[in-house]
């Protein structure tokens, strides 16, 4: 019998064992175990007070909470591996002349095969900016957890931002009104995504923050991401300054740090999550943590489209909170948060040319309570403790190459070594959604052709686009 149909038999609570149990907030507790019942963590620790809780026991593995991705675009999967090797100008433009090209059914099929590779990953929650909305039909699905965060553009005077509020307003409430009909209130929620400074304007973020706070929303904001970012805010030039004259779009130089712009704005005056903050310094990270705004980190993404390495040490001492974000598999290309989490260990310490710039111990926190925190969710996710929902992964320590460092180091197993494809089951309050290449609550026979035959469509479009530019 699959453990998926253990726990769906199980009356009452469920004891579950495995040679580590990584709590977060405390040490990892050998021959662990976690009692789970109606949805929620109830105990954890070592020989627990016997229940007549059934058993089960995953061995070599290890039982954790599961993994906070604080950064996705789960639109863009379809997009994975189209666009490699290009500037960050060029990357962006093609992708917004691709958007155009798709169906809202061929984004929801993109969004919830990204939504399965990530539950596959161990990935229990999924915080992720999307334009199309097809992002939240893939969540109700899938049965993760998330905020969905809906993009908002608008850098030039047409349209007004009395149209663009309108239209946001309407978008929002129509996926509310999903949320409510399917009864996911308790674990989907809905947020606003001014895009970035190069494609938001200064007023615009000024209005977002302010309906963003009368209504209790949070933000996601993408900031100090590229190099033509920082040239565009800091002197006016570069590839953005070049196409704002093309196109007669009005702009006046700020510059100072695109950290400093978004914040002058008042964009930070609601509760906000800066995306990549990877052109900062020691005075953005004070102005940060003084606007308690949140950072997600995204290196693999970051060191891919070549945008540097986020000053993460500087960011934690200042006192801000960073989880970890994939970004999208566009530019990734896979949605790994053990990958992640090693490669904000070796950019930190590359950066700074000091072994003690991030630790494994600190990088796990950012992949799992740090983002939770960050998203505003650290009350009910994020850590192993009793009360909280039962998001867990077990991750498989058998593998060669976590061989013989499981033994006794798990966490060094976990982020130097381990891989997506180590994760054996993921659970969502409670209930498993992945176990093994199966999925409770995804067609993925069904899912792969669809993506496949969109990729086709696409990549077609695509070659057309590259001729015409050439
Ligand atoms: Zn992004």
């Amino acid at each position: 019998m699959s453990v998926a149909d253990r726990v769906r038999h199980s009356e009452g609570a469920v004891r579950l064992r495995a040679k580590w149990v990584l709590p977060i907030e405390s040490p990892p507790i050998e021959n662990g175990e976690v009692v789970i019942e109606d949805g929620r963590i109830t105990q954890v620790g070592k020989q627990l007070t016997p229940t007549n809780a059934s058993h089960i026991d995953f061995g070599l593995s290890a039982l954790m909470p599961g993994f906070v991705n604080v950064h996705a675009h789960l639109e863009y999967t379809v997009m994975r591996g189209l666009l490699e090797d290009v500037a960050f100008f060029t990357w962006i433009r093609t992708l917004t002349t691709l958007k155009t090209r798709l169906s809202f059914d061929d984004w929801v099929a993109s969004a919830t095969f990204g939504a399965a590779e990530m539950l596959a990953g161990g990935i229990t929650t999924v915080a992720d900016a999307c334009d199309a909305g097809a992002s939240l039909s893939a969540l109700l699905v899938s049965g993760q957890r998330g905020i969905v965060f809906r993009e908002v553009f608008g850098i030039d005077r047409e349209p007004p931002i009395e149209n663009i509020l309108a239209a946001l307003k309407r978008k929002i409430a129509d996926m509310e009104e999903q949320i409510e009909r399917h009864h996911a209130e308790e674990r989907l929620s809905v947020g606003v995504s001014p895009h970035a400074p190069y494609t938001v304007s200064a007023p615009l973020f000024g209005e977002l923050a302010a309906y963003a706070n009368s209504k209790g929303y949070r933000q996601c904001v993408h900031v100090g991401e590229s190099p033509a970012e920082v040239a565009l805010i800091e002197r006016g030039t570069g590839a953005f300054a070049e196409m704002y004259a093309a196109r007669g779009i009005d702009w006046t130089t700020p510059g100072v740090s695109p950290v400093r712009y978004v914040s002058d704005t008042g964009a930070f005056d609601a509760p906000t999550l800066a995306v990549h903050v990877v052109h900062a310094d020691k005075t953005d990270a004070e102005l940060l943590a003084s606007k308690n705004v949140a950072v997600a980190h995204c290196p693999k993404s970051n060191g891919k489209l070549g945008a540097g390495f986020a000053p993460v040490k500087a960011l934690l001492k200042a006192g801000v909170t960073v989880g970890l974000g994939t970004d999208s598999v566009a530019s990734n290309n896979s949605a790994d948060m053990f990958e992640e989490m090693r490669s904000a260990v070796f950019t930190a310490r590359a950066r700074e040319q000091n072994p003690d710039a991030l630790t494994a111990r600190d990088a796990l926190y950012m992949a799992t309570l740090g983002g939770a925190k960050a998203l505003g969710l650290d009350a009910q996710i994020g850590s192993l403790r009793h009360g909280k929902r039962a998001d867990l992964c077990v991750v498989r320590l058998d593998g060669l190459h976590l061989t013989p460092t499981a033994d006794d180091n798990p966490v060094a197993a976990l982020v130097y070594a381990a891989r997506a494809s180590d994760v054996a089951l993921t659970f969502v309050d409670g209930r498993v959604l992945y176990e093994t290449g199966t999925y409770t609550m995804l067609d993925i026979a069904r899912l792969r052709p669809a993506v496949a035959q969109i990729r086709a469509r696409l990549f077609r479009e695509w070659q057309k686009e590259a001729k015409r530019g050439a």
